[in-house]
């Protein structure tokens, strides 16, 4: 079996995936790491798993359609990526956002599949989500949204086929919304999705997971120099769920957080945004769905600027929140020039290869999100056992199997990565990832 080549493969690729790439940057990112590894395991080489694991095991379209306040016809397109099920039941969030397109999707599938096995779950991999603007819209247009859209999806999904979650623009309202509908057309009461309200079977610390695991990631890398939080300065971009609760764990943990950025640009707190300002962010971003620009006018020590990206600030740790490509090769070399030692991604794919590169020439801590961000979906896999034993732990309890999983995810990738003197993270993340699907297939044989 002749070996793998990144170039040539990456060719084959692209060619099969025209116009999709995200998808390319993501497999590119991945390959270039797995592609030494399986040259060097000939059973992984002969079996053909990276070919295998790179196609989608279906992808669903549907059409959307639902009536917004005004009485007119509204038509979307929604999709589900089912992209990898050999460790187990399809997992993975949906995302609404008018960038969605089915390349990002694919892209994001793609990452859960090593993502959810890095938890040491029993978890597949997907995505799914629409082109769907949730911006500006009513409650009860989203409520009709998410009906619409669980009216096509329920026959593709199940407790124990696939699970489907939240992601950008989908959060615990958009769940309730698609949950009741589920129920009610299949007249059911089963874990068939997560990241559910308290009351009908959500799990405690399901919320903070990613956010808080993101963080517990970051101690795990600080703790192999022996160092800490204490007196850092934090850059964290984005305002949504998982930037909120990564700020909230970082100022418990003695950092201090000085920024957070919404689509319209950046806030710098140079004071600090402590738990009584980022309970005002958490009000502007969750109830008032304002810009946090407002947060100027009540802490006039901060700044607001339009249009850019918290990656100028003079900051120690940098933890990127917000969506994908939001950290550049330029935004990687300001960082390293104002003196950042780690970067730790709350968000899916935030740096670009470029920005990698960066990272991994200065031998900085620079933990992927499939590593750092599977918090939230380890808790996901939590949530599924606890609706399937049909009892609720405590958040204590939680978050204490939160924090080992986190422990155990770093494990795996300075296990894959180490390197003289530094750990490859990407690279640790995805053979980490990559093994046990990759085995689970090989037993099947030819599938
Ligand atoms: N959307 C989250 C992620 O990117 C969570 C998925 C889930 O909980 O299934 O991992």
């Amino acid at each position: 079996m002749q070996k793998l080549e990144l170039q040539s493969f990456m060719q084959g690729l692209v060619r099969r995936n025209p116009g999709q790439p995200e998808f390319h940057q993501a497999v590119e990112e991945v390959a270039e790491k797995l592609i030494p590894f399986i040259n060097e395991n000939q059973k992984y080489l002969d079996a053909r798993i990276l070919e295998r694991m790179t196609e989608p095991d279906r992808v669903i379209s549907f059409r959307v359609t639902w009536q917004d306040d005004e009485g007119s016809i509204r038509v979307n397109r929604g999709h589900r990526v089912q992209f990898n099920g050999a460790i187990g039941p399809y997992k993975g969030g949906l995302r609404f956002d008018k960038s969605v397109t089915l390349g990002t999707l694919k892209f994001l599938g793609f990452e859960q599949v090593l993502k959810n096995s890095l938890t040491t779950l029993p978890m597949g991999g997907a995505k799914g989500g629409s082109d769907f603007n949730p911006k500006g819209k009513s409650d009860g247009e989203i409520m009709r949204f998410c009906q619409a859209f669980m009216t096509e999806l329920y026959r593709h999904i199940g407790k124990d086929t696939d699970v489907p979650a939240g992601d950008i623009g989908v959060g615990g309202r958009e769940v309730s919304y698609m949950y009741g509908q589920y129920r009610r057309i299949k007249n059911e009461f089963t874990g068939v999705l997560t990241g559910k309200n308290l009351a009908f079977g959500g799990s405690n610390a399901r919320t903070e997971a990613t956010g808080y695991g993101s963080v517990y990631f970051a101690r795990e890398m600080l703790a192999v120099r022996n160092d800490d939080f204490k007196g850092k300065i934090a850059a964290v971009s984005g305002s949504g769920n998982v930037a909120q609760y990564t700020a909230e764990k970082l100022i418990q943990l003695g950092a201090t957080v000085v920024t957070m950025s919404d689509r319209g640009g950046f806030l710098h707190d140079p004071e600090g945004i402590n738990e009584e300002k980022l309970a005002h962010i958490q009000d502007l971003k969750n109830v008032q769905r304002a810009s946090l620009a407002e947060y100027t006018k009540k802490y006039p020590s901060a700044t607001y600027t339009a249009d850019a990206r918290p990656w100028s600030v003079k900051v120690d740790l940098a933890f990127p929140s917000a969506t994908q490509n939001e950290l550049d090769e330029n935004d990687a070399e300001t960082l390293m020039k104002n003196g950042c030692i780690l970067v730790c991604e709350g968000a899916n794919m935030p740096s670009t290869i470029g920005a990698i590169k960066v990272f991994e020439k200065h031998h900085i801590m620079y933990g992927p999100g499939k590593a750092a961000n599977a918090g939230g979906v380890a808790i996901s896999g939590l949530e599924m056992t606890q609706n399937s034993m049909r009892l609720q732990w405590s958040f204590e309890e939680v978050d204490e199997k939160l924090q080992d999983i986190m422990k155990k995810i770093h494990s795996k990738c300075v296990k894959y990565g180490q390197e003289d003197g530094w750990v490859d993270y990407v690279k640790g993340a995805n053979i980490g990832g990559f093994v046990k699907v990759a085995d689970a297939l090989l037993a099947y044989g030819v599938i």
